[in-house]
């Protein structure tokens, strides 16, 4: 076993009695008091109580996203206005972890709410990138990235509304899936844009996210948006080898655009020569709304965040202001003193978007283009089994380098929000590394519920390029 063991090893390593499930609480705890002052990754680790051992993931440590309920034990999804709040009851997600043996460690950093594309709007301070310290892990699920890629914990689970589990990833050398809406339940999970968001898993490599995937999947009743289905296993589906007469289907935007940065486009391009070797056809796929998918997510996921956000008021939980004078000034100071700048920032939009003089203007349109954009993507589902761009347009980015240019971070979404607002599937995988050293990711877009299809071919690529082996300096 070493620190940057994947679940498969650990989970090989235990049932042959190599290790105890204690010993690996011990080892990662240990790992975590080292190398997180460096990283502010992890914002708690939990005292052992009980260790499991039986189950798909018996005694293998996670880490949870700040935004996941852990009954009984802190959720302040990165803001300062849950800080002191108490989870009353257990998400699913980590409800179903747990009936799988998995040891729910901690919780980790994020961008406030989730909003957010570098850790940096976090109200418990940055995250750092492991590859290198003086730049982003991506994010808005910056902690849980970082702490798998530093080998702090052998999985985590983090959460999407537009990117916030594949950018992370991708720019952490990890894997990271956005499951089709409505796959893993979203009981348990703080709110930022409910008709995006969704739990995803980040791991090492492709069978260790399909693993932990299927301890996530069926239906649950808690959750009105789940989707009505048994279990699955993700894990049948990795073959190694492409279907026959696979045809992968390159955006074409990714042609046109002069956003992407030369290391990106060169590890882009030899991504799609691995993949021909692999035996699939190339095509070039025209999506003509893409374009439109930063805006959408913009108006969209402002709309909802105003709405969900508006919760927190002081009254009901969460901190609340104490010097006021009457109710209306204890919601006022309980909201400017709990909320960051972001939070505040996408508020005002989402209100703005919503008022009764703008919402055909932008709310009502934005709905007519996301119903554009899911034709487009169905149709060029017709003539390719899978599209395929870069993950993120750049690499990871210096830290404070884009946080008083909130335009320029929103852009790196670019591809990453399209999906969401549809509610179908993407996997990012890496795809190498810059001369640098800094890692690159490319994701792969399926249709509704082609999960399968995403790890089998995600799988397949990982298997025959093997950048996942390849850890950053310093976390030995
Ligand atoms: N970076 C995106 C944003 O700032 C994505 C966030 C997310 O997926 N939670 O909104």
């Amino acid at each position: 076993m070493n620190a940057f063991s994947t679940v498969h090893d650990l989970k090989r390593a235990l049932e042959q009695k190599k290790i105890s499930a204690a010993e690996l609480h011990t080892f990662y705890q240990a790992r975590i008091e080292k190398y997180n002052p460096q990283l502010n990754a992890v914002l708690e680790t939990f005292s052992e109580e009980h260790v499991p051992h039986d189950g798909l993931l018996g005694g293998i440590p996670c880490l949870l996203k700040d935004n996941i309920c852990q009954a009984g034990r802190t959720t302040s999804a990165g803001s300062h206005i849950l800080k002191n709040y108490k989870a009353p009851y257990q998400a699913t997600v980590a409800h179903r972890l747990h009936n799988a043996g998995a040891h729910l460690m901690g919780r980790t950093n994020m961008d406030e709410f989730g909003m957010g594309g570098s850790g940096e709007f976090s109200a418990y301070g940055a995250t750092k990138n492991p590859w290198d310290l003086t730049r982003s892990p991506g994010g808005s699920s910056a902690g849980s990235a970082a702490a798998v890629a530093a080998g702090l914990t052998p999985f985590a689970l983090g959460t999407e509304t537009g990117g916030s589990v594949r950018h992370p990833a991708s720019y952490c050398n990890l894997v990271g899936m956005y499951p089709t809406y409505g796959l893993h339940s979203r009981y348990g999970m703080i709110a930022f844009a409910s008709s995006t968001d969704q739990v995803g898993v980040i791991t090492r490599t492709v069978a260790d996210n399909a693993l932990v995937a299927t301890t996530l999947s069926g239906h649950d009743a808690h959750d009105a948006t789940s989707i009505p289905m048994a279990p699955k296993n993700y894990m049948a589906s990795l073959t190694g080898k492409l279907p026959a007469g696979f045809t992968v289907g390159i955006i074409k935007d990714v042609l046109d655009s002069d956003g992407i940065v030369p290391a990106v486009r060169e590890r882009f391009d030899a991504s799609i020569k691995q993949l021909e070797q692999l035996g699939a056809t190339i095509k070039v796929v025209d999506i003509a709304s893409l374009r439109y998918g930063i805006a959408l997510y913009f108006i969209i996921s402002r709309a909802e965040a105003a709405s969900n956000l508006y919760r927190y008021d002081g009254s009901l939980y969460g901190n609340r202001a104490k010097e006021a004078y009457n109710l209306a000034e204890m919601y006022l100071k309980t909201r400017e003193q709990g909320f960051g700048a972001e939070v505040k920032r996408r508020i005002l939009v989402g209100n703005y978007v919503l008022s009764a003089g703008h919402k055909d203007a932008y709310y009502n349109k934005a709905q007519l283009i996301r119903a554009q954009l899911r034709a487009e993507f169905e149709k060029a589902f017709h003539e390719v089994d899978v599209l395929v761009s870069p993950t993120a347009p750049t690499l990871p980015f210096k830290l404070n380098s884009l946080t008083e240019d909130p335009i320029a971070m929103y852009l790196a979404d670019y591809f990453t929000t399209p999906n969401c607002i549809i509610g179908t599937p993407a996997i990012s995988v890496p795809a190498g590394f810059s001369a640098e050293g800094l890692p690159v990711g490319i994701q792969f877009f399926g249709p509704r519920l082609s999960e399968e299809l995403l790890f089998n071919v995600a799988h397949a690529f990982e298997q025959a390029t093997g950048y996942y082996t390849k850890t950053p300096a310093g976390f030995e």
